[in-house]
């Protein structure tokens, strides 16, 4: 990798991918890209490099899931500016402000989808524990879309990536460094979900930043987790992986009309308990796109079944 001024830090989640990398830019002063989610492992982590928390005059959060974000709040407080895409501040900043409210939606909306109550329950109970440890900033600012943004000394156009979340942002810095986030992943598909807060065709949004992206060339990837990768190879296996996933999801139907959970059941026969809510919303994104693409009919309900058009 060769970035000069952007120096990875590597911090622990709790999360099955176990870790989140953040990117301090170091140029005329100090810039950090992503948050983790322990003050005490950023603290130490900024200590261990002779730097500290007040030196940040900037947090740039590529989207608003909580190893990326939960700590935007605490930096904000400590004296740096929070950017995001105006996107992710109308969407999944304010899901944050407004938890109890999406709680109760995305409650609703899997049940409708035939999920049981238990899974309904403990997405509740995960998502208020989450929300007690997230720290929304107050006056998230929003990244300009027309414009270089220019941070540090440094210069970057702002890339939308919309799918893993709506408003997600990567950043090409003038020299080809591109600061991905969650857009691509190496070994792992990023999780592409639908829940009541998303837009209506989030698998549809992520094939046009796939595309995007594989025009891009960037001369290093950056992750927001794992290790770099080719882009443009890259992008063209996660899209071979939707179009995998979206036949499974035909085949799942082939035998007649079922639910988003029936179809969960068959996509993904493995998924633990805590992983079932996950899955239930990946194959949401994965049905809802079918149906825009006009290859199943969405059944009104309750249980909200799909069929297969043809
Ligand atoms: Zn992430």
């Amino acid at each position: 990798m060769n970035a000069p001024g952007v120096r990875p830090i590597t911090l622990p989640i709790p999360y099955p991918v176990g870790h989140v990398h953040l990117y301090l830019l170091e140029g005329d002063g100090l810039a950090l890209v992503d948050t983790g989610v322990s003050r005490r492992a950023l603290v130490g982590a900024l200590e261990a490099l002779g730097r500290s928390i007040e030196e940040i005059e900037a947090v740039i959060v590529t989207h608003h899931h909580p190893d990326h974000y939960a700590l935007a709040g605490f930096l904000e407080a400590a004296g740096a500016e929070v950017w995001m895409r105006a996107e992710e501040i109308r969407r999944g900043h304010r899901f944050w402000l407004e938890a109890e409210r999406w709680v109760a939606e995305g409650a609703a909306a899997f049940r409708a989808h035939g999920a049981p109550e238990g899974l309904i329950e403990a997405m509740a109970r995960a998502t208020l524990a989450t929300r007690a440890r997230v720290h929304p900033p107050r006056r998230p600012r929003p990244l300009p879309e027309d414009a270089p943004f220019e941070v540090v000394g440094m210069r970057f156009r702002v890339i939308p990536t919309p799918g893993h979340a709506e408003g997600q942002a990567a950043l090409l810095r003038e020299d080809g460094v591109l600061l991905v986030a969650d857009a691509a992943l190496a070994g792992i598909s990023p999780m592409i979900a639908r829940w009541a807060y998303s837009n209506p065709d989030p698998l549809g949004d992520y094939f046009a930043t796939l595309d995007r992206l594989s025009r891009l060339r960037p001369a290093a990837v950056l992750p927001g987790h794992r290790q770099g990768f080719d882009l443009a190879a890259r992008a063209a296996e996660l899209r071979a992986h939707h179009q995998a996933r979206l036949e499974a999801a035909l085949d799942a139907l082939a035998a007649g009309p079922r639910t988003a959970w029936e179809v969960s059941r068959a996509l993904f026969p493995n998924a633990q308990a805590e992983e079932r809510r996950f899955a239930l919303a990946e194959t949401l994104a994965h049905l809802e796109h079918l149906a825009a693409r006009g290859l199943v009919r969405r059944l009104a309900g309750p249980p909200i079944r799909y069929l297969r058009s043809t």
